[in-house]
């Protein structure tokens, strides 16, 4: 009898399944296996789970995540398999070996279009693929997901060696540090006169999930001055704190015009010079502009999957007025990793990185895994195959 992997298979919208899949009988080159050790539940994973599927809608990468499909990018486990013969897999060409711990990122890019040449870092491949998104469970290699015993990394995933002193969570939350990169894009344009992240500037962020929570982190990092944290619950904004904030608003209960003020009272009645959107809702977007000073810089980075969500602007207002920097992201770049891990290491003492896995499930209760990360409490859930 052939072997099976046990895996949380997302099935249709809504429901989770446990299977047994197959193992792959074999490796492509560049290839790996990997036994999973911890796998996050992504807002992205969420949105599937609702049946909002399409990624990069509008561009020549849009595609729909896929089912029967095992989610799960947010990844740590142990190679138990590898076939480089035709060249090193490991991310910087570092020797990789059986029983390392290592980490990936989601996007599997081709590497020859014009996007791959050209532009560094962020995945414009027409030919994207996303490891725990868009490979089906029905058919070879079945597991290119981490949410499963065993994972099957593709050729050409980008692969990251654990340093051996790092705990399993640090290594499945990096890649949501590594989306803080944005921040940095931003302190890019601290080169041009009253743009984009300077030193001592006052950063508002929009949600107090695990990215806003990270983004608090790493804008204190960079140098912001005050950080306001906003969401709708309060235990989120007391960890906020934890992170980094001076300021934690509750949302709840206001209009967004109190919202408004209440943010240009803490900042000499001018606005925010840098707001950051995790919140991952078209609706936030406009009360988000409105937040900011003249020549302001808006982050927006929570809408990766296509809710259908839109806002009307006032052109004039909102933008042209006030000057303002619209920034707007997807995804993450593929040359953060190794700085995230090392980064978030560093700076163990000043963030309790650990907090943000509020859950831990096993593979067997994937249903109820997938419904608990809907749980306004909830940070990261995560499983533990
Ligand atoms: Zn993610
Ligand atoms: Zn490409």
């Amino acid at each position: 009898m052939s072997r099976t992997v046990k895996a949380a298979v997302m099935v249709a919208p809504g429901k989770m399944e446990v299977q047994e899949l197959p193992y792959p009988d074999h490796l492509e080159p560049g290839a790996a296996i990997v036994k999973m050790e911890m796998s996050g539940i992504c807002g992205t994973d969420k949105h599937a789970f609702k049946g909002e599927l399409t990624l990069y809608g509008g561009t020549e990468s849009e595609q729909d995540m896929v089912f029967p499909s095992v989610h799960g990018h947010e990844n740590a486990g142990i190679v138990v398999e590898m076939n480089d013969k035709d060249g090193p897999i490991e991310y910087s060409g570092q020797p990789l070996k059986v029983g390392d711990r290592v980490t990936n990122c989601p996007n599997v890019i081709c590497g020859e279009c014009w996007y791959c040449r050209n532009i560094h870092g962020y995945p414009y491949c027409a030919s994207h693929q996303g490891i725990g998104m868009t490979y089906r469970a029905d058919r070879f290699p079945y597991i290119v997901g981490g949410w499963a015993e065993y994972m099957y990394l593709p050729p050409k995933a980008w692969v990251y060696k654990v340093p051996e002193y790092l705990p399993v969570e640090y290594a499945c939350l990096s890649e949501l540090f590594v989306v803080t990169a944005l921040l940095d894009r931003a302190k890019e344009y601290a080169a041009y006169g009253g743009k984009g992240f300077h030193f001592g500037d006052t950063v508002v962020i929009q949600g107090s999930g695990a990215i806003g929570m990270m983004m608090v982190a790493k804008a204190r990092l960079l140098g912001a001055g005050k950080i306001i944290a906003l969401d709708t619950s309060p235990t989120k904004l007391e960890l906020a704190k934890q992170f980094g904030a001076d300021l934690g608003i509750d949302v709840s209960q206001m209009s967004d015009k109190e919202l408004v003020e209440a943010i240009r009272g803490e900042t000499e009645g001018r606005g925010a010079d840098v707001v950051v959107e995790t919140v991952g809702q078209a609706s936030v977007l406009k009360v988000g502009l409105e937040m900011l000073r003249r020549g302001g810089a808006y982050l927006e980075t929570g809408n990766f999957v296509d809710t259908g969500g839109t806002v009307t602007l006032n052109v004039h207002r909102d933008l042209a007025a006030k000057n303002v920097l619209l920034y707007g992201n997807s995804n993450h770049p593929h040359d953060g990793y190794y700085v995230a891990l090392d980064m978030m290491w560093r700076h163990r003492e000043q963030f309790p990185f650990h907090k943000l896995i509020t859950h831990r499930y096993g593979l067997d209760q994937a249903q109820a895994a997938v419904e608990k990360s809907f749980d306004p409490e909830a940070l990261k859930v995560v499983f533990v195959p």
